[in-house]
């Protein structure tokens, strides 16, 4: 009888009815349980036929329940962004500030004021939570918000050049990466291209000689990524807020990564503010939420108040409008501008471009033991001096000097040769519960740490790095 029970696999209830059984099903349901089950069970009959031993029912249990966590694990998961780029785009972008955090705390767990004037009673604009904070900070007359800044575009070129001519230079028809093209998203804002200039040199008589009835807007684009040197010429903005007024039509400047702030007050390289586009001439300036300014994924449309109520009022804008949570984190950040001393401490998107080389080299010497210690002797780890950027197309050529650590493959080591070993070592160190994702350079895997906050979550996670 016995030798019997030991021949069979054990049974689907009888393993639900072991401690891990009832702990999965009280914590993933029934079905999912018994499915974890029998898909533990269909891998020990492969293991049995090979001669492992029989696995008892609680085991399977145990087995099931593993299956059942780690199928529970957030999709989206917290990294350690050691790429040495700051605002990295497929990593989300700007890390909020605390004030944010707590304000989307707070507007995800009631009902709040979004459309709503407490005072009258009445029906509120969502927008308006954010709008006096822009004009006191930016001087501009009405704000309206949407969901990004490829949004702003479509919906400013909808608005105000549906049918019309949208005038832009050709050396500002620019690509960003994950399929934004300027001249895509006019088509789509039913806005006709007109290009004028040629790539490196465009000139005021250019634009000049297109601004005719057909005309919607004159646009400038920020030329995010990239940088046209050599023999160049570009039309100022204040040289096409004066053409544009003189045509009759608005001129609006998409900056992209758009500041608040003068960045050389933090030792950065100057970038058109908002404040400098509205004081050129701009009807209206757009800017994005998650590059420099620090914030949540937004994009703001600034400046003449008639011509940003015609964007509110595009039934577009409905499909592009921002929720509770969104307009609390906006709120929050823009808050934080208010006392630009403080700012490279509250925000951290400017933390992180403000952090010193010395400071960075400092942690990195804190770290280089745990790492080897958890790397063992495959690999040598040593202190490296680095570049950081910006990111997300904001100061495309500029690099911050920073420090990080450097892996290298030690030869004769357990690794198959150099590249292989670090390219399989980036591999496990992106498979952690927190991946961490560095970058490789001439076979060697850099560790940035720039944006490195958690440093005892780091040291915690390599204990469990197996060799
Ligand atoms: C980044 C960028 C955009 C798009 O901004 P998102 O907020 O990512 O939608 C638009 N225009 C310019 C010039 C940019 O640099």
């Amino acid at each position: 009888m016995a030798g019997e029970f030991e021949t069979r696999m054990p049974g689907v209830d009888v393993a639900l009815r072991t401690i891990s059984g009832q702990l999965a099903r009280s914590r993933f349901g029934h079905a999912a349980a018994a499915g974890a089950i029998r898909e533990a069970l269909a891998s020990f009959r492969l293991t049995t036929q090979c001669g492992a031993p029989l696995p008892d029912a609680a085991h399977v249990a145990d087995v099931a329940l593993e299956i059942l966590v780690r199928a529970d694990l957030p999709s989206q998961k917290a990294v350690f962004n050691l790429t040495g780029t700051i605002l990295h785009t497929n990593l989300g972008r700007a890390i909020l500030p605390e004030a944010a955090i707590q304000a989307v705390v707070n507007a995800m767990r009631s009902a709040t004021t979004l459309e709503y004037d407490p005072a009258s009673g009445k029906r509120g604009e969502r927008d308006d939570h954010v709008a006096g904070l822009v004009r006191e900070l930016t001087g501009a007359e009405a704000v309206c918000m949407v969901n990004n800044a490829a949004a702003a575009v479509l919906l400013v070129l909808n608005t105000l050049s549906r049918g019309k001519e949208a005038v832009v230079s050709r050396g500002e028809l620019i690509e960003i990466g994950g399929s934004f093209r300027l001249p895509d998203i006019m088509a789509r804002a039913g806005a006709k291209l007109r290009e004028v200039g040629t790539t490196n040199r465009t000139h005021a008589a250019d634009f000049e000689d297109a601004l005719c009835a057909r005309t919607g807007v004159v646009m400038k684009v920020h030329t995010s990524n990239y940088l046209v040197q050599g023999f160049t010429a570009t039309v100022s903005g204040a040289d096409l807020a004066r053409i544009a007024r003189g045509a009759g039509v608005p001129y609006v400047d998409d900056l992209g990564s758009g500041t608040l702030v003068d960045l050389s007050r933090y030792g950065l390289k100057r970038e058109r503010t908002v404040q400098d586009a509205l004081g050129e001439g701009a009807d209206l300036v757009l800017f994005s939420g998650d590059k420099l300014l620090g914030g949540p994924q937004a994009g703001f449309i600034v400046g003449r108040k008639d011509l940003v109520r015609a964007c509110a009022r595009n039934p577009l804008k409905r499909t592009l409008r921002l929720d509770k949570m969104r307009l609390a984190a906006t709120e929050a950040t823009l808050k934080l501008y208010r006392n630009p001393d403080m700012l490279a401490q509250t925000l951290p998107t400017l933390r992180y471009f403000t952090r010193s080389q010395a400071d960075i080299h400092e942690q990195a010497g804190r770290l280089m033991l745990p790492l080897a210690e958890a790397l063992g002797d495959g690999f040598a780890v040593s202190i490296t001096p680095l570049m950081s950027q910006i990111g997300s197309g904001a100061l495309p050529l500029e690099t911050l000097a920073s420090a990080g650590l450097s892996c290298a493959s030690v030869p004769g080591g357990k690794g198959r040769g150099g590249g292989k070993a670090v390219e399989v070592l980036s591999t496990r160190l992106r498979a952690l519960p927190r991946p961490v994702i560095g970058r490789i350079a001439q076979d060697r895997l850099l560790l940035d740490l720039r944006c490195l906050d958690d440093e005892a979550a780091f040291i915690e996670q390599l204990r469990g790095f197996t060799r």
